[in-house]
């Protein structure tokens, strides 16, 4: 059954499975209605956020590029080899490495366990011509295979993408490519702390576009931009960035493009600067984008950030309700719970909005977040505030996935809690997400003389449980009743009854038997739910009670359980006003990483006889330009039949610069 499709229109959500993955599609609602000249923008910015997916591979893990193309050559030679379970087990095997931009799982980092024997490739692979493999100058057949048998079949060779755990040297244990061989993590972090003190007050974000490599047994900086590593890329998204220009819908806008290019070429990070203040004050266009190395979850060390890409354009009826929240900044600054002196006197420039995204590019393809909040520049942000951004599409084609999946049933304590989750969860789920972006990271602030990044790789933890705490003590406020965002006193109880569900129980089903929580956003939900559990249970807040042979999640005192959250913000924003690394670790470290393996066992029970994928994805719209004579583009047309598999063939075949 399907009430979305539309006659006329080939838009069908899907529902490709393959391993523990579900792909989604999501609609471009609303493109048709943005005027030839958005279109056109849209369309130009697309191209350049589909043109830095190889980097991304690359910067996953120095292999990834000559496996996915190995994979890609071979996989049309197995339609001829008789199937059977090999083929689709090699079949799965690739479609898992186009997801994750590489061979280590998106979100557990762990290596993928190819199905099927090394033999089976190595036949196929025989039957290759040279032509079609990519080979590098200099390269043997056999010396690309023994490199991609490698990187594929031994369980021992770059196991984990990003290794965190407490101890080891994260940058020789992490298989990304953010490091040249033999640069220890503490030399590194000596380099960039010097680089840092150099810089002073307003120091750019040090190493966020280089590999960080050895020469001669000195460090040097392999700087990302054209002419330099991944220039080829870059040069592609420059050219579609400069023809984005022509389509500028501010003077403003078209400043921060060529900012962007500007940076793009000559790597320099205070020119990164200058366009990231540059884009957080471009709220007036309707179309806008991300473009660049962003996120810094990727390095274990989190200085060097993975290439991202999205297009979007405002929802303006959504917008609405976080211009709203955003409106009152102010008064949810000088309401949160935490110690005054950690509280920012004026909150500047929280600019927020719903929008529809219109092409997810590098790290944010195919799995992608839901809500953004940029730039991660600290001292710009405190200067000059940031832009938020909830996506609304996303979250629509999420919830559609989710109703129905029968998990709500399956794990909600009774009816009555069930209940109010389907009349108010959805609602306030989305407030949520608009609380912690628009608001939660903006909050705060730190104490003079604090190292932003004191709290070093306890630091994305310990940020998203900021931006959560905050979003969980005001959604029970009563000041959300009075702007007209909920219409019961009751609602946020859905809230909080399905967020200690998912840190407490459901959130393990994505985590592989034997292994512990390494994901940030992960560890910041369970952090937070063990600790309102523990913290709670002389009083029974909450309670984890077993019926009929399972567990469940019960509530019992939801003003106490909001309350802990209050005490939870205070502490985790002292932590981070005052740079408290030894508090973090053991916030973290207690309740963030370790699992139950009894419950964790259970969870993934109860989730396999759903039969519910633990990780979702997008398969991107296709965008056609209609072009006049001279080759200005009049307008754009949007098509959404392509297959999964046919997207990332064509991806691969049409975007390609490495
Ligand atoms: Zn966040």
């Amino acid at each position: 059954m399907d009430n979305d499709k539309r006659a006329g229109d080939d838009f069908a959500y899907t529902d490709e499975r393959f391993a523990d993955i579900q792909m989604l599609r999501y609609k471009a609602d609303g493109f048709e209605r943005l005027d030839a000249r958005q279109k056109a923008l849209a369309y130009c910015l697309s191209e350049a956020a589909l043109w830095g997916r190889d980097i991304l591979f690359d910067q996953n893990c120095r292999h990834n590029l000559k496996v996915r193309k190995v994979l890609e050559a071979v996989l049309p030679l197995t339609s001829h080899d008789g199937g059977g379970t090999h083929r689709d087990a090699l079949v799965t095997y690739v479609k898992s490495v186009w997801f994750a931009n590489g061979i280590h799982h998106h979100y557990s980092c762990n290596k993928f366990e190819p199905g099927f024997p090394e033999q089976y490739l190595a036949g196929l692979y025989a039957a290759v011509p040279d032509a079609a493999l990519p080979l590098d100058e200099g390269q043997t057949r056999e010396g690309l295979w023994q490199e991609v048998r490698r990187a594929i079949f031994d369980p021992a060779f770059l196991t984990k993408r990003v290794y965190l755990s407490d101890g080891a040297d994260l940058v020789a244990s992490s298989a990304c490519n953010y490091y040249g061989d033999g640069v220890t993590q503490h030399e590194a972090e000596q380099h960039y702390a010097a680089q840092k003190a150099a810089f002073g007050d307003h120091a750019p974000m040090v190493g966020l576009n280089s590999t960080l490599v050895k020469r001669d047994g000195r460090l040097v900086e392999d700087v990302w931009r054209i002419g330099g590593k991944y220039g080829k890329a870059i040069g592609h998204i420059v050219e579609w960035l400069d023809r984005a220009r022509q389509y500028a819908e501010t003077d403003g806008q078209r400043r921060t493009i060529e900012l962007l290019i500007a940076f793009y070429t000559t790597g320099d990070l205070r020119t990164f600067d200058d366009y990231s203040i540059a884009w957080l004050g471009d709220t007036a266009p309707t179309v806008d984008f991300i473009n660049g190395f962003i996120e810094t979850y990727g390095d274990p060390l989190g200085y060097k950030a993975s290439w991202e890409a999205l297009v979007d354009y405002k929802d303006t009826a959504a917008t609405a309700r976080t211009e709203a929240i955003s409106g009152n900044a102010q008064w949810f600054e000088d309401h949160s719970p935490v110690d005054p002196q950690f509280r920012k006197p004026q909150v500047k420039g929280v600019s927020a909005k719903v929008i529809d995204a219109a092409i997810l590019g590098g790290d944010l393809y195919p799995a992608t977040a839901i809500g953004i909040n940029l730039p991660n520049s600290n001292w710009i942000r405190a200067v000059h505030g940031s832009k938020s951004v909830t996506i609304g599409n996303i979250t629509h084609a999420y919830n559609r996935a989710a109703a129905g999946s029968g998990l709500l049933d399956e794990f909600v304590i009774d009816a009555a809690e069930l209940a109010r989750i389907k009349a108010y969860g959805d609602a306030t789920d989305e407030l949520h997400t608009d609380l912690h972006e628009c608001l939660g990271h903006g909050s705060g602030r730190l104490m003079p003389g604090t190292d932003p990044d004191a709290l070093k790789a306890y630091g994305a933890t310990i940020e998203e449980a900021r931006a959560d705490l905050f979003g969980l003590y005001f959604i029970a406020d009563p000041k959300l009743l009075e702007l007209g965002l909920l219409d019961s006193p009751e609602a946020y109880k859905a809230h909080y009854y399905t967020y200690m569900m998912n840190g407490l129980m459901t959130q393990l089903a994505r985590i592989a038997p034997g292994a512990q929580i390494e994901e940030s956003h992960m560890r910041n939900r369970q952090l937070i739910a063990r600790w309102a559990l523990h913290h709670g249970s002389a009083a029974h807040v909450v309670e984890l009670v077993r019926r009929d042979g399972k567990t469940y999640v019960k509530v019992n005192d939801y003003d106490a359980l909001r309350a802990l959250f209050a005490q939870l913000l205070a502490e985790v924003q002292r932590i981070k006003s005052t740079g408290d690394l030894d508090a973090a670790r053991q916030l973290v470290e207690t309740y963030g990483v370790r699992i139950d393996p009894a419950l964790h066992e259970e969870v993934r029970q109860r989730y396999a006889r759903l039969g519910i994928a633990p990780y979702k994805g997008f398969i991107n719209p296709r965008y056609e330009a209609v072009r006049a004579e001279d080759g200005t583009i009049t307008d754009v047309r949007v098509t959404y039949g392509e297959s999964y598999t046919d997207q990332m063939l064509r991806y691969s075949r049409d975007y390609s610069a490495l």
